[in-house]
């Protein structure tokens, strides 16, 4: 029997959600959601793992209201739980914690008020009954990871919590064994994304579709529809992701038009592509576009999925 689950992360603004799951899903990172702000499962990260597959979902936006813990973010919030099987949430050891540990003691550890709102629509009728996971982050910043400590006493005499896991989402440190604690956590189910062959999928695709937009955007109406993307490499080298991609034209003249003088379109397609992936992707890339002629591919409905269905 395979295990999936969904994990929603939550925890106040600035806590370090967003790094931890650039940072767990890292090399394994297969799914992005490309627009955060649509009401869809807003599904950042799957990993999979031969024992199961983990499903990370974040509620983005958080941070607009970091002023306050807003009815909207606790909505935000709420969504996220019903959804899903697991929660983890995330604190850190904030400065007026430590403070006041190094003033008063261990003993003055105490949850920040902020997390008790949180804690309370965790442990909401609603969303009660799933299992909960402490994360405490940013270890790293304490000059010794035992301070983290008194910050888990706290929590374990409030509210009994069991699973506790100090790391750093910046460093990584303890990070595998998170994910260890999560993947023995998960119900039984099947996979909800498929775990080979086509795990990278929808970043190339966007990708992909983000080349092509650039191009529209810059050609106008100079070309028709009859342009295609394919992404013929995607590699990580040196901390940065080396794509090459190869943009599909009907004929010589729209090639021409795509090329420019002296190649200057397609760099500029390029250059516009590539920021906007550097934003999509929330990584550092290089991209490298070329340009070439598959006469009448918009009527030969094998290249038309080879082209447009699967880029
Ligand atoms: P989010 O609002 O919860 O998604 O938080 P982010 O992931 O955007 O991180 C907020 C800030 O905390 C950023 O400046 C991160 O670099 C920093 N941060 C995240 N994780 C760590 C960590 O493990 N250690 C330290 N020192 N800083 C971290
Ligand atoms: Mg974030």
């Amino acid at each position: 029997m395979k295990r999936c689950g969904t994990i929603a992360i939550v925890g106040r603004p600035n806590v370090g959600k967003s790094t931890l799951l650039n940072r767990v899903c890292g090399t394994h990172l297969s799914i992005v959601s490309p627009r955060p702000q649509t009401t869809r499962v807003d599904v950042r990260g799957v990993v999979t793992r031969p024992e199961g597959q983990i499903v990370f979902v974040d509620t983005p936006g958080w941070n607009q209201q970091a002023r306050a813990l807003s009815r909207a973010m606790l909505r935000r919030i709420t969504e996220s739980l019903i959804g899903a099987d697991i929660v983890v949430l995330m604190t850190d050891v904030f400065p007026a914690l430590r403070r006041a540990i190094e003033e008063r003691g261990p003993e003055a550890a105490y949850v920040h008020p902020v997390d008790r709102k949180i804690m309370k629509r965790v442990l909401d009728p609603e969303t009660r009954g799933r299992p909960v996971v402490l994360v405490i982050n940013k270890v790293d910043a304490l000059p010794r990871r035992n301070h983290a400590l008194p910050l888990l006493d706290a929590w374990g005499r409030a509210y009994g919590m069991e699973t506790m896991v100090p790391v750093s989402a910046r460093t990584g440190l303890n990070v595998p064994h998170l994910v260890d604690v999560l993947a023995g956590m998960l119900p039984e189910g099947e996979f909800l994304f498929p775990d080979d062959a086509l795990t990278d999928r929808p970043e190339r695709f966007f990708t992909a579709e983000i080349v092509r937009e650039s191009a529209f955007h810059l050609l106008r109406d100079e070309i028709p529809y009859a342009v295609a993307v394919v992404i013929e490499h995607w590699i990580e080298e040196e901390g940065r992701l080396v794509i090459e991609a190869r943009i599909i034209v009907e004929t010589e003249s729209q090639k021409r038009i795509v090329v420019g003088k002296g190649g200057k379109m397609i760099k500029e397609i390029g250059t516009q592509a590539r920021r906007r992936i550097n934003r999509f992707l929330d990584r550092r890339v290089h991209l490298s576009l070329r340009a070439s002629v598959r006469e009448n591919w918009t009527s030969d409905p094998g290249l038309v999925e080879n082209l447009v269905d699967r880029p």
